[in-house]
């Protein structure tokens, strides 16, 4: 998605060689009207599966689920949560991720009521890099028998293991910029 990937350019930062930075439009300050052209991609990558669901995981995958979701016929967003708050249902499917970028593991739930077999399910998140985060949202979707019909990232950062790791599941990823290093601060993309 070329509007995407000028964006990075323009805005993103490499810390080290592994870490983007895109602050200033996807994980704080938030770029509304680019989340509209990223979920108009999404719909035009995925319009022949019949979606019931979008599900993502607090909190970075929220923004860009929900605008996403209302051009899939404002379908409800699931995000999965990752703290033990005490107004969460005791009956949750669980998942346990290791998060990259913080070094440690979590574990994310999602309440029985919001995931049903009868799901089909898009999974959405801001970033790929190890897949665990991913992974942690299929096997949410596994324990509810939902059907995820596919995953769509924002960015995938191709030199890291995520996109062999959910392809291995056998599910269609769909990644609208692909990073294949960011060596020295210099953002080289795929394609
Ligand atoms: P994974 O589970 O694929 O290893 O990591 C994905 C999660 O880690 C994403 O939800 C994202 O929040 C975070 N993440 C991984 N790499 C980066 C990165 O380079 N920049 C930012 N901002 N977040 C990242």
């Amino acid at each position: 998605m070329e509007l995407l990937k000028r964006r990075i350019c323009d805005s993103g930062r490499a810390i080290g060689n592994d870490i983007l930075k895109v602050d200033s439009f996807l994980n704080h300050q938030l770029d509304v009207q680019l989340f509209q052209e990223i979920g108009k991609e999404f719909q035009r990558r995925f319009r022949t599966e019949r979606i019931t669901k979008i599900l993502t995981v607090e909190a970075s995958g929220i923004g860009v689920a929900c605008i996403t979701a209302q051009y899939f016929n404002n379908v409800p967003v699931v995000f999965a949560k990752k703290s033990t708050a005490k107004n969460l249902n005791a009956e949750v499917y669980e998942s346990n991720v290791y998060s990259f970028t913080k070094g440690a593991h979590y574990i994310i739930r999602v309440d029985k009521k919001y995931l049903k077999a009868e799901d089909n399910v898009l999974i959405i998140d801001d970033f790929l890099a190890n897949g665990k985060a991913v992974l942690g949202l299929l096997d949410l979707c596994r324990q509810a028998g939902a059907h995820a019909v596919g995953v769509g990232i924002v960015i995938e950062k191709s030199f890291q293991e995520g996109r062999g790791a959910v392809l291995k599941e056998n599910i269609r990823l769909e990644s609208l910029a692909r990073i294949k290093s960011l060596k020295e601060g210099k953002i080289i993309f795929m394609d």
